[in-house]
């Protein structure tokens, strides 16, 4: 199996963990953009958000929950922050197994390059 978050996530790879449940897990980013930059990923592997439909149910509703809290958590929740999904070739996504950039605890400049 060779999708880098599927291992992260079945712990075949450590990460940083700070979030996980039965369906999400969130680890901080391994070359960060900003004081705070956290990845929260679906356990089951979506390429990217194309692939979210029905049968994933509530885990984008899920996800922004994490981000929530995770943001509360980190003290960015008044000042700020950003949740970003990259998505294909334009949008600048590296890895192919859909997950949700969260970043805080800097001013972030748009639009970004
Ligand atoms: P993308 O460019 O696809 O939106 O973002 C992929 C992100 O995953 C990048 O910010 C990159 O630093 C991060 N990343 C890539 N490989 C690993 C890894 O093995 N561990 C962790 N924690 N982050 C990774
Ligand atoms: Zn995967």
């Amino acid at each position: 199996m060779e999708c880098v978050f599927c291992k992260i996530a079945k712990k075949e790879i450590p990460a940083s963990v700070v979030y996980e449940d039965e369906d999400v897990i969130a680890f901080k980013d391994i070359n960060p953009q900003a004081p705070i930059h956290l990845l929260i990923i679906p356990k089951n592997h979506l390429s990217s958000i194309m692939e979210v439909d029905e049968n994933n149910g509530d885990l984008v509703k899920k996800i922004v929950k994490v981000a929530q809290s995770l943001a509360r958590e980190n003290n960015i929740d008044k000042k700020g922050f950003r949740l970003v999904v990259n998505t294909g070739d334009d949008g600048g996504q590296t890895v192919h197994h859909l997950h949700f950039h969260l970043l805080g605890g800097r001013f972030m400049t748009w639009p970004p390059g």
